[in-house]
């Protein structure tokens, strides 16, 4: 349809910017100068006192396709993505990445708060894709959506739908000897008839992280966590048939860390952070080779990202200042990725 038409034309990568409101708690926190130009672009400012003379660093401008202000709610910023949703009911495999410090709400943007307003985009990806099963239905289609919750933490995956204490490892395997589809070894993959089947299965998921979370503190936030869904549609008198994957992936959060104990982890996250940034680029600007295979986050999502699918990136920020040189790195990456 003309929307996607639209779409082919200015590439197959979005990426948009999330500016977090302040909690409650945190309305006396300094903030740095946010000025929203109109739609698509911001600038950002830092003006600190020097010797008692007011000094600006310089204003930093920057370009998205789409900016939701902290007034935007969850509807407003699933009205935009609804047409990744709809591209992967046509048969498109998607991706669609919140990416930010921990703390600028990724989370929230993803899976979102208690009750069906607060509701992210996982659950509202799923509710469209169910009232549209149905409708497909009607017309003679048959469909199977299977759904699984993943988490990658230091390059090994974790079943987020399997909560038995037995390590079961995880490996990226072939599906075909062609090698441009994966599959998970030992994954379990639920096979979700409605929406209430859906939000047991998100809710039994999001258990399954709180509790690794609390058993190793960073764990949570400096993990990647990836909610598959995975759409086949068969009809029978037209002799059609389309799978198409959604990925919608919380990733782990994007701030260097600075003590040693989180080392390895950071050196981790940074580098399968920069391969994802790696791989994307190499797709936009048209490389023969792209290095899927450097991290399991890519490897992972190999299929869904390239060829004709397509890749939505939500880059989450705050205002405060301290947060000030992170959400320079966080904007930077997304001017480099759009
Ligand atoms: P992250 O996942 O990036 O670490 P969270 O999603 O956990 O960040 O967000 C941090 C806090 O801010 C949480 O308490 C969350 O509920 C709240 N929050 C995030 N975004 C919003 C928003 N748009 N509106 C209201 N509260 C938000
Ligand atoms: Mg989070």
């Amino acid at each position: 349809d003309l929307r996607n038409t639209i779409q082919d034309l200015k590439g197959n990568i979005r990426v948009y910017c999330r500016i977090r409101p302040p909690l409650e708690s945190e309305q006396s926190k300094p903030r740095y100068n946010l000025n929203v130009l109109d739609a698509c672009s911001i600038e950002v400012e830092k003006v600190e006192l020097m010797n008692s003379v007011r000094k600006g660093k310089p204003q930093h401008g920057f370009t998205f396709d789409g900016i939701f202000t902290p007034h935007a709610t969850q509807e407003d910023v699933f009205a935009e993505v609804s047409t990744m949703v709809q591209s992967a009911l046509d048969g498109y495999n998607v991706c669609i990445f919140a990416y930010g410090q921990t703390g600028s709400g990724k989370t929230y943007t993803m899976e979102g708060g208690c009750g069906t307003e607060q509701y992210g985009i996982i659950p509202r990806a799923f509710n469209m894709i169910f009232t549209c099963m149905e409708d497909m239905k009607r017309m003679g289609w048959e469909v199977t959506i299977k759904a699984s919750f993943l988490e990658i933490y230091n390059e090994i995956i974790y079943d987020l739908l399997n909560s038995s204490k037995d390590q079961v490892t995880h490996e990226i395997k072939m599906c075909d000897s062609k090698g441009t589809d994966v599959y998970v070894s030992n994954l379990k993959e639920e096979e979700v008839k409605n929406s209430h089947d859906f939000i047991r299965l998100m809710i039994f998921a999001q258990r399954n992280r709180q509790t690794a979370a609390t058993l190793n503190n960073e764990r949570s936030s400096r993990s990647h966590s990836v909610a598959q869904i995975k759409i086949s549609a068969i009809h029978e008198k037209r002799k059609e048939k389309y799978t198409s994957n959604l990925n919608l992936v919380d990733l782990a959060g994007s701030e260097s860390g600075k003590t040693t104990q989180r080392m390895e982890e950071t050196k981790h996250i940074n580098r399968s952070l920069s391969e994802l940034s790696k791989v994307i680029l190499s797709l936009q600007t048209n490389q023969s080779h792209i290095p899927y295979r450097n991290s399991k986050l890519t490897h992972l999502l190999m299929p869904s990202l390239g060829g004709n699918s397509k890749t939505l990136m939500l880059v989450n920020i705050n205002q405060f200042d301290e947060c000030f040189s992170e959400t320079l790195n966080s904007l930077r990456f997304a001017t480099q990725v759009n």
